[in-house]
């Protein structure tokens, strides 16, 4: 037997890097093992560990989709004001570790002198997180990063200062379907039409059986098209959901017309004071409306200075709803309720299509 066959080639590993090779050196000395943290002020935070090491964190925001000069200005700035490292967190804000509290005033001075807005800590409305939109995936209803880069311009009060009863995480999804968006307020595109299929294409393009089976109501069928074969959809089951555009591209779903924003809330992963918490459907059929989408923002606005006002101090967006009900939400903040925002999925075992059965 030959060396080769002897001893396979070992497999490349390629998951997770090790994080830990990056973490600032007193991060990684005191991890897991802090006695207590400050919020000295808006955007820095002090970590104290037993024996009394401290590190100051800096968070900048950033528009998460990064071009070259752009990192390189947030690394010499690292480089030359804090201790060379920095972290990512997972709504695309920057965070910059220095051990000295002298250097945080100056580290904050050049970010804000090159543009970045510090904040985002405590009870402030921290950036928002968002999927890829039309600069990464091949289906999106809308560009996420610019609703985001709309909207955040309009909160950037809320973002450098700590103005709300706890903290404000805001998701956008550009799809209805995949990354998704779940927060304390979301706007998540919303299809309002069923798919609209180009049938000299589907043969072609198509896997149809995997369409069929990704159809979570069961709307899909084989059917041939002018000799070719193709599907059709059942539009009175449709609920316009787009699951079958990404396997099916010739299924075209988004339109500018009928491609349309929809604001949930209350949406919370944490388990930290009260259980996690689903969002919930408060305003629909939102126009699509770039570049500055106004209409989306003002509703934001409207919910999150409605919650400013009303919220006890340190009530997450879910808490405060929980305490005085959804009548109450729809009253105080004049949002219109519709009968499309009863359904809560309770229902869902009976209505949808839970099996993996392929159906012809
Ligand atoms: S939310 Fe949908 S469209 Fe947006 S990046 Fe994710 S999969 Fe693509
Ligand atoms: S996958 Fe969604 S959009 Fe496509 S036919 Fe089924 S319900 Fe309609």
């Amino acid at each position: 037997m030959s060396e080769a066959k002897a001893r396979p080639r070992p497999p490349i590993e390629s998951g997770c890097p090790d994080g830990f090779r990056n973490l600032h050196p007193m991060m990684r000395k005191h991890y897991g093992n802090w006695d207590y943290h400050e919020d000295p002020q808006p955007g820095v935070l002090k970590h104290v560990a037993y024996g009394g090491d401290a590190v100051y964190t800096v968070k900048a925001a950033t528009q998460r989709i990064l071009d070259v000069f752009t990192l390189r200005t947030l690394c010499d700035i690292g480089d030359k004001y804090a201790d060379g490292h920095v972290h990512f967190t997972l709504r695309s804000n920057l965070e910059f570790f220095v051990t000295e509290e002298a250097r945080v005033q100056p580290l904050i001075g050049a970010l804000e002198n090159a543009g970045f807005a510090v904040g985002g800590t405590k009870n402030s409305v921290t950036s928002i997180s968002h999927t890829q939109g039309w600069l990464h995936c091949d289906i999106p209803g809308t560009d996420a990063s610019g609703v985001v880069k709309a909207m955040m311009d309009e909160l950037i009060d809320e973002f450098k200062n700590w103005n709300m009863p706890n903290r404000v995480h805001i998701t956008t999804s550009c799809c209805q379907i995949n990354c998704g968006g779940q927060g304390d307020i979301a706007i998540n595109v919303q299809h309002t039409k069923p798919p609209k299929i180009n049938h000299d294409l589907v043969a072609n393009v198509c896997e149809r059986p995997s369409v069929v089976a990704r159809c979570p109501v069961a709307a899909i069928r084989p059917a041939v098209v002018n000799g070719k074969p193709s599907l059709e959809v059942d539009e009175k089951k449709c609920i316009c959901c787009g699951a079958c555009y990404p396997p099916c591209p010739p299924m075209q779903i988004n339109d500018a017309e009928h491609t349309k924003l929809a604001i949930w809330v209350g949406g919370n992963h944490s388990n930290a004071r009260s259980k996690p918490t689903f969002q919930k459907l408060v305003a629909a059929g939102i126009p699509n409306n770039p570049p500055r989408w106004p209409e989306a923002t003002a509703i934001v606005k409207n919910i999150l200075h409605t919650y400013k006002n009303d919220a006890k101090d340190w009530e997450r967006i879910s808490d405060w709803i929980e305490r005085i009900g959804w009548t109450r939400f729809f009253e105080l903040t004049g949002l219109p309720f519709t009968k499309f925002h009863i359904d809560n999925w309770r229902g869902a075992r009976n209505s949808l299509n839970a099996s993996t059965h392929v159906r012809f």
